[in-house]
Formats: structure tokens, sequence, C-alpha cells
């Protein structure tokens, strides 16, 4: 079992399950989340967009409102229109917690990929609405059964964490730069959380440890019994208590931009775990968390930004997790194997 401990007075974990389990019976699963909502000029060897909507929590919403009610916390500027909300309210994205802040401009991520699309560059950062950011959720936001903590400043992931007491599973992501900026805050912010969603070499990076399997351990020893490491188009590796899993990214011949392929791959999975508030939240039920992860991420990076997720059908993912059952299953026929003589 995971999702199960303990930090200081913070109860976390299936303590709560069983409130949790009421709010089902009325109806009223959802998951919360926190993260960038921005405006993102992205160049990739395929192409450019100078200025499209994405954002760790818009990315991480899109695919996760395929399996439950999502509700979207984070400010906005002026400059963010009617059409881009209505990207979200499309997937029934609940906009609602979104601040509209008067004379605001909204975040502004630039990046480049090259040849290699495993390797971006970033080129330009604006907090703008998130520097003065001080998170209020509404009760419905707070009363969430499940929590994700997209890549934003850590503090800011605190503060909204400490107003989900009811979550029964919360998930992190994060990134280098505040692995740069704010490690003492990061490392605080996962010793709060359930599960650690990071890039492999992020993983390293904040443990000081080469061998995943130890950065693994490591972090597990700071709270989260579950760390996921994401490894761009490789696929993602999960170790929990009961051992590891892995799954390759979805082959796929063609790769536009990956931009926002993380938030996607977490959207699939904490949205799965969303989805089955009554089964226990153990290796087995993550493991195939991780293939919808998959197959949202793979979604995500066949055309820009939010672009092919957007405009996803239900069926596209549960044939997409199929394809990728197939090619990861194998049956051993066991050969005789010689001995040194
Ligand atoms: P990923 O899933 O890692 O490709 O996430 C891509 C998204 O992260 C983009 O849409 C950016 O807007 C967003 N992003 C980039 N840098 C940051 C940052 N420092 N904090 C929060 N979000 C960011």
């Amino acid at each position: 079992m995971v999702g199960c401990t303990r930090a200081g007075n913070d109860v976390r974990g299936c303590a709560w399950r069983s409130a949790g389990r009421s709010l089902l019976s009325a109806g009223l699963m959802t998951i919360t989340v926190v993260g960038s909502i921005a405006f993102d000029a992205v160049r990739t060897p395929f192409g450019e967009r100078e200025r499209m909507l994405g954002g760790s929590a818009t990315h991480f919403a899109l695919a996760a409102s395929f399996f439950d009610e999502v509700r979207m916390v984070g400010p906005v500027g002026e400059d963010f229109g009617e059409a881009d909300l209505a990207v979200l309210r499309d997937r029934g994205v609940i906009t609602d917690d979104i601040e509209h802040v008067p004379g605001g401009k909204t975040f502004f991520w630039r990046g480049v990929y090259g040849w290699d699309l495993n390797d971006r560059e970033t080129l330009d950062t604006q907090l703008n609405v998130f520097a003065q950011f001080e998170p209020k959720l509404s009760e419905a936001s707070q009363d969430c059964d499940v929590l994700f903590l997209a890549n934003i400043q850590p503090d800011l992931q605190r503060q909204v964490r400490s107003q989900c007491r009811r979550a029964r599973f919360v998930a992190l992501d994060s990134m280098n730069l505040w692995i740069d900026v704010a490690r003492d805050s990061l490392v605080a912010a996962i010793g709060e959380v359930d599960c650690l969603i990071l890039n492999d070499a992020e993983l390293r990076q904040l443990t000081e440890e080469p061998n995943l399997v130890r950065a693994a351990r490591r972090i597990r020893e700071w709270g989260p019994q579950v760390v996921v490491a994401k490894q761009g188009e490789y696929g993602a590796a999960m170790i929990t208590s009961e051992g590891f899993f892995a799954l390759p990214a979805f082959p796929l011949e063609t790769v536009i931009d990956p931009t926002g392929a993380g938030d996607s791959f977490a959207g699939g999975f904490v949205g799965y775990v969303a989805a089955h508030p009554d089964e226990p939240l153990d290796h087995g039920l993550l493991s195939r968390a991780m293939a919808y992860g998959t197959a949202l991420a793979s979604y995500n990076v066949e055309e820009f930004g939010t672009e092919r997720v957007a405009r996803l059908a239900p069926d596209e993912i549960t044939e997409r997790v199929a394809e990728l059952e197939q090619i990861t299953r194998f049956a051993d026929k066991p050969v005789t194997l010689r001995t040194a003589s």
C-alpha cells in the first residue's frame, strides 16, 4: 500500500479514504491542480508558435479531464482571453478558481528544442501575475479528493497543499529552475506529498544521486512513497514500496512539440488514480495509471501545445493503452543456460 503516510501533524493518504467515499457517493469527487497557466513561445525543428496556450496546470488539466472533474487554481493577466478559457471549458475543466488580475500579464515561457527533443533550452521565463499570487482556494477546490501540485514556485505549491487537507492522494512536479533557486522550499513541499513526479535528470540533481533507484530511495525517505521518473522519449519509471515498474514512451513516427508532455503524463497518471476512489492505491493500480499517463503524453507531442489533446477522443486513449499493453507484454520461454566450464 502507498499513500498512507504521516508527516508531523499533517495526516495524509488513506487516513482520508472514508471521508472520500462519502463524497464519492454524493458525486463530488474532484481533482484540484495548481501550476502555471501560461503563454508559451516554442520553436522545434518542425515549426514554431509565437504565443500559444500552455502552462503546467493547463496541460495537466486537459489530460486529467478525461478521468474526473478538474478544478484549476492560478492567476492569469488581462491578456488571457475567452478563447483561452474556452479551450479548458470545452473539456469540462472548471475555471472558477482562475483569478483574473486586472492590469496583469499572464506567465510567459519561451523555449527552443534541437534535434534531440529530450533536450530543451529555456530562453525566457516571466512569472508576471505569479510573482504576487497568493492562492485562496474556493471550498470546492479545497475539498478535492486528489491534488496535483504542478510545476510552479514551491512555496505556492505548499500554500495550496495546506488548504487541501482532505486529499487522499497528492502528487507534485517541479523542475530544475526551482531546484536551483528554491531548493529548501521544494524539499519541504516534497515532504508534504504522497508522490513525486520529476524528470530523471532533475531527480539526480535534486538528490545528488547519479543512480535513479538510489535517488528514489532518498526521496522516499523525505516522505513521498511513490516516485515517478520521467525519461522523455524513453518513457517513465516508477518506484514504490512494492517495487519498480517502467514503460517506454509510445513509439511515434512523428513528434512535433514535446512541450507539456510531462504534464500530460501527470494528468493521465493522476487522473487514473482519481477515477478509482474505491480501489487500494497499490503498485498495480499505479502501474496501470502509468500506462494512461504514457498514452496522454504521446498524444500531446503529436502537435504544438494543447492542440492535439484539446480535440482528443476518449476512444483514442483506450486504443493507445491497448497498443501499449501489447508492445510491452512478453512471455518468457526459458532456455537452458550454460554454466562456466
Ligand atoms: P513540460 O511538461 O515540462 O514540457 O511543461 C511545459 C510547460 O511548463 C510549458 O507550457 C510552460 O509554460 C511551463 N513552464 C516552463 N517553465 C516553467 C516554470 N519555471 N514554472 C512553471 N511552469 C513552467
